[in-house]
């Protein structure tokens, strides 16, 4: 009898390898211009590329930074905010949201999240509202967009900034009542994003960007990552070194040409996983909202009634990797300790933090991995 061999790729949180060698020509031609062209700064490429961003987001302004956290920095510089301002926040998101705001001197106030969506609650951005609050900065988590247009609607009763963290959702698109369209990142009055390798537009290192549909703000954003100068040696302002990296920027140019396809592969992906979840009693699979499409950064369960720590054991065992985003949310954390965290009671953040699990999310995922994963969560879950 013939012996049968299982022969699946190993299973990668994400698998960046298999997708470079799809595009290694073309990268490495980028790359090795820039070596050619020792315009290691600035230069070709990173115009290129930012002319190229900012027709994907139909953007009226894109400013190209060193990474995401300083694309939020910058944002927040830009604004002229005061130490003690208040900037509202999900609690449940990455730290580098909430962490440059507490850098700038500024209060971070962490609000609840919606339970389905993962993303700041409009309801509980208007509780949270003092005279001291300055600007709101949703978080389109997971690469489901946050609900701008509510968002937006209260900064205006209040007269407050937006910033959109838009590190996890590059490519989404919203729809607004009226119907019209937009690209995340292009509602708020500053919309941030990563090209962290792992991010769906991802470097081979790091990268960021800042959106703005205002002259005004544009001018002052490129200034501000530019050490404060629009003449060269003439500071007007604080400001600092963030730059995005021609070499990153050559990379970048290829792999935007391919973005809407690989966004085409998550949603691939995760239509086989929730297909496979389908009605399971135990597991809430990701929701998208009607004004959104979701461009599936993570792909993110809601386990109930299973123990998830044992979960990712057995996984583990089975060679399949998984992760939890974030463990420990914002409201939380010793760094933000002096802003009187007592104080808060943050049910819905607590009750996802301790049932969210995700599952290996990227473009080169095969049917036999996912047919793999999803029978052995199956098999776990049901037994
Ligand atoms: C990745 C990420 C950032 C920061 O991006 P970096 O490029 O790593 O600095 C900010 N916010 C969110 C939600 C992220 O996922």
């Amino acid at each position: 009898m013939p012996t049968f061999i299982f022969r699946m790729k190993p299973i990668q949180m994400v698998d960046t390898k298999t997708q470079y060698l799809k595009i290694k020509e073309e990268v490495d031609k980028g790359i090795f211009e820039v070596l050619e062209s020792a315009q290691y700064i600035g230069g070709t490429k990173v115009n290129e590329f930012a002319n190229a961003l900012n027709t994907y987001h139909n953007s009226a302004y894109t400013i190209t930074c060193a990474n995401g956290t300083d694309a939020l920095q910058i944002a927040m510089m830009a604004l002229n905010l005061q130490p003690g301002d208040e900037v509202i926040t999900p609690s449940f998101t990455y730290i580098a949201t909430t962490e440059v705001v507490a850098l700038l001197r500024l209060k971070p106030v962490f609000v609840e999240v919606d339970p389905k969506t993962f993303c700041i609650s409009p309801e509980a951005v208007r509780k949270a509202i003092t005279p001291k609050t300055k600007a709101i900065v949703p978080v389109h988590l997971y690469g489901h967009a946050a609900p701008m247009e509510e968002i937006m609607q209260i900064a205006q009763e209040y007269n407050l900034f937006v910033i959109e963290d838009n590190a996890q959702a590059i490519g989404s698109d919203y729809t607004f009542s009226n119907g019209a369209t937009k690209k995340t990142a292009t509602i708020g009055h500053i919309g941030c994003t990563s090209f962290y390798p792992s991010k769906n537009l991802g470097a081979y290192g790091d990268g960021g960007a800042i959106f703005t549909q205002d002259a005004t703000l544009a001018e002052k954003l490129k200034m501000i990552a530019n050490h404060g100068q629009k003449v060269r040696y003439m500071h007007d302002m604080v400001g600092c070194n963030s730059r995005l990296d021609a070499i990153q920027a050559a990379v970048l140019n290829v792999k935007l040409k391919q973005l809407d396809n690989y966004i085409e592969a998550r949603r691939k992906a995760a239509a086989f996983y929730n297909n496979a979840f389908a009605n399971h009693p135990k597991i809430t699979t990701p929701f998208v909202a009607s004004y959104c499409n979701h461009v599936y950064h993570q792909y993110t369960l809601i386990l109930d009634g299973v123990n998830r720590d044992e979960l990712a054991k057995y996984l583990a065992e089975k060679n399949i990797p998984s992760m939890i985003y974030y463990p420990v949310p914002g409201h939380k954390q010793k760094v933000f300790e002096s802003f009187g965290l007592e104080n808060y009671n943050l049910e819905t953040t607590d009750w996802l933090t301790e049932r969210v699990i995700s599952l290996p999310m990227h473009t080169e995922l095969e049917e036999n991995q996912l047919q793999f994963i999803t029978t052995e969560i199956l098999n776990f879950i049901n037994n």
